[in-house]
């Protein structure tokens, strides 16, 4: 096997993994290609329902977004607004509980499957969504009232300036909307925990066995250089990272490369500077975020580019952010650092559909993916078993497709966004 790629969670990995290569041909109910939270939280749904599952990647388990991330469990759905406005029709008066059942449903499964399977990934509860202007405090306001009226109060408090202080050795913010029902973790050791509990479980899991079609029919197959695996149904998982079907999804998403570094680990500083170990994250549509790992060293990230290639240097980049937002880290040794692609998706709402009768897809979350992914794993088990009421509503969605798909996307995406932060700025 390949090593994995050297950052803070491969070094802290707890198992490295050692599933064989796809080799022969094989059969079973479901074959899942990607091995990320989409695809590894569906085959544990589906083995726990008694299913054989076979899951292949073409790198590692968690190689992709699901173990680069910043680790941050948040409620917040980045398509909310979207989703309203185009689940009405399907869910009539229903809508707005559905989508507050989404925010929180994938919290659940996590801390559920957490305990059940008993995977270690420095799980803890507490984030901070910060703000740097006086909207946002309107903002979080409102999500205070919404939070407030939906019987979830006890978990939300609003800070001001000075309580703000007391939670975080930071000049930034205005204020906070503190929330401790989000939570934040290894993200690596908690997809791997989770492969490990599908194989347990007697799914089969693959690596580096990179699925080069997909051959669709009564029994579908799914192949790779060395093998095959027959299914009753295929779902792919791939999100940004795969080629396959690209009659049908070519320019649906499109990939953003996110960084992420992190410090030496800082001793007492760690404490002093964040007291609680809270995640934190702020208001703007590009936000920074940053949370303390389990051994004390300050991870965090930011910015996006849209050139689907990684940035030259993630540290140089990251530092300005890092010394604005704790001036007593000026000069900080940064330890690690990576980037990775996540799926963007136009309208924000994750993309749910069948590409035959018998193949399915679940991609694009479009940078809130860890609770989002096992939403929707759940949604997708459902529906390869036959109760399809959620994923119909998703599939129902209608989604823009830019002309040209890749090779357009990224630079028109580039200009969406240099827009969002020049009105951002200016506003
Ligand atoms: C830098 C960064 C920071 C982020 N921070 C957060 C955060 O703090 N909170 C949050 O909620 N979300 C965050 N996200 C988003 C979140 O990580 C993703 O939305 C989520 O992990 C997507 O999971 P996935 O399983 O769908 O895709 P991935 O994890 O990307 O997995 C796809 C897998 O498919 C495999 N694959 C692709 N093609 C093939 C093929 N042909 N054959 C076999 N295998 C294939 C790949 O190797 C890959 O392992 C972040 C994303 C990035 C990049």
């Amino acid at each position: 096997m390949p090593p994995r790629s050297n950052n803070y969670y491969t070094a802290t990995l707890n198992h490295d993994t050692d599933f064989p290569v796809l080799q022969g041909t094989h059969s079973v109910d479901v074959a899942i290609i990607g091995g990320g939270f989409t695809g590894i939280a569906t085959a544990v749904e589906l083995a726990e329902k008694g299913l054989e599952v076979a899951v292949l990647d073409s790198h590692e388990i968690g190689w992709g977004a699901s173990g680069r991330n910043g680790g941050q469990v948040t409620g917040s759905l980045s398509g909310d607004a979207a989703m309203r406005k185009q689940m009405r029709n399907h869910l009539g008066a229903e809508v707005d509980d559905f989508i507050w059942h989404l925010r929180w449903r994938g919290h659940q499964i996590i801390e559920q499957r957490v305990a059940r399977y008993g995977i270690a990934c420095d799980l803890r509860r507490g984030h901070l969504h910060a703000a740097m202007k006086p909207a946002h405090m309107n903002e979080l306001r409102a999500s205070l009232e919404e939070a407030q009226a939906r019987g979830m109060g006890d978990a939300v408090t609003l800070l001001d300036r000075a309580a703000m202080r007391q939670h975080l050795d930071s000049p930034l913010y205005l204020g906070a909307l503190k929330n401790t029902r989000n939570l934040h973790l290894h993200p690596l050791n908690l997809c791997v925990g989770e492969a490990r509990a599908a194989q347990a479980l007697g799914a089969r899991v693959f690596e580096n066995s990179e699925v080069v079609e997909i051959i669709h029919g009564p029994r579908p197959a799914v192949v790779t250089a060395q093998g095959r695996i027959e299914a009753r149904q295929v779902m792919l998982a791939g999100d940004v990272h795969h080629r396959l079907e690209r009659k049908q999804l070519k320019g649906k998403i499109f990939p953003a490369m996110g960084g992420i570094v992190t410090t030496r680990p800082l001793g007492d500083l760690a404490r002093q500077l964040n007291p609680q170990n809270l995640a934190v994250y702020d208001c703007r549509f590009v936000l920074d975020y940053y949370r303390m790992t389990a051994d004390g060293r300050l991870l965090f990230g930011g910015g996006a580019n849209y050139s689907g290639k990684d940035s030259r240097d993630i540290a140089a980049e990251l530092r300005p952010c890092i010394e604005r937002t704790f001036p007593r880290l000026k000069g900080v040794d940064i330890e690690f650092q990576w980037s990775c692609a996540m799926g963007i998706v136009v309208n924000r709402i994750p993309q749910l559909g069948k590409l035959s009768d018998n193949v399915w897809y679940c991609q694009g979350y479009s940078g809130h993916g860890i609770a989002t992914s096992h939403v929707m794993g759940e949604i997708m088990a459902n529906a390869l078993t036959g109760t399809l009421g959620q994923f119909d509503t998703f599939a129902a969605c209608r989604h823009i497709k830019v002309p040209m798909g890749d090779v357009l996307g990224n630079p028109l995406l580039a200009v969406g966004m240099w827009y969002h932060g020049m009105r951002e700025k200016l506003l």
